[in-house]
């Protein structure tokens, strides 16, 4: 089976708008140096928290300023996605490749800002934020296919339908990408931001200035060009 992976934050969306943190900022905590938000970043980093406790510890200190629903939405709603999401993926999708978002963000965040384009998601994993009938928040549950887990996840897609590693692609952007290229997968880095893209182990491709995601197509098409010549 062929199939596409895409992270989502600065991949699908301009850079530098990192969903999470304008939350944060929204609820008037600091995010600087020393802050308790970079402090709970470097404790799971450190293996010193796991995703769920660091999703528990941050429910915490969002639930403790009245975190809504309605401010989620207002997040969103400035979030700026790529020119052209639909319509790649409506391309992919005709050539046969299955359409996954595997992100660090949130459910709900995707997809309010993809809106219509989800109808060609197949799969779409990321973090949950569960709120009360009044709209405050009460949960978050955390996703576990989010850093190392990207590549486990695309593992598993890669065992479960016994796919070729070869047409299987994940295109991202930050430094919790950098674990795909482990399951085997081409790696296209888009817009890099804190990824180490000269790394070439870890990124097969990147594409810099991405303002319409169908820029990435041809890396997608190359490949398969070479496959056919080499058969
Ligand atoms: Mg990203």
């Amino acid at each position: 089976m062929k199939a596409v992976f895409f992270d989502f934050d600065g991949t699908l969306t301009h850079k530098g708008q990192n969903v999470w943190k304008r939350i944060w900022e929204r609820l008037g905590y600091d995010i600087g140096k020393g802050s308790y938000y970079r402090q709970l970043y470097k404790n799971y980093m450190d293996n010193k928290i796991t995703h769920q406790q660091w999703c528990d510890l941050t429910c915490e200190a969002f639930m403790k300023r009245g975190m809504t629903r309605q401010m989620l939405k207002e997040v969103a709603s400035e979030i700026q996605l790529l020119g052209g999401v639909r319509r790649t993926f409506i391309k992919l999708k005709r050539q046969g490749f299955k359409i996954f978002i595997v992100s660090g963000n949130i459910i709900e965040v995707i997809e309010d800002v993809i809106g219509s384009a989800v109808n060609n998601v197949d799969v779409l994993m990321a973090n949950v934020f569960v709120f009360d009938d009044e709209g405050k928040l009460t949960r978050i549950a955390g996703t576990s296919y989010d850093f190392e887990g990207k590549a486990k996840f695309i593992e598993e897609f890669k065992t479960k339908t016994n796919s070729n590693a070869n047409d299987l692609y994940f295109v991202g952007n930050g430094g919790n990408d950098e674990w795909a290229y482990l399951s085997g997968c081409h790696t296209i880095c888009i817009n890099p931001d804190g990824a180490n893209f000269e790394d070439n182990t870890k990124w097969h491709a990147v594409v810099d200035n991405v303002t319409d995601l169908e820029q990435i197509m041809p890396f997608i098409n190359a490949e398969q060009d070479q496959e056919i010549e080499n058969d």
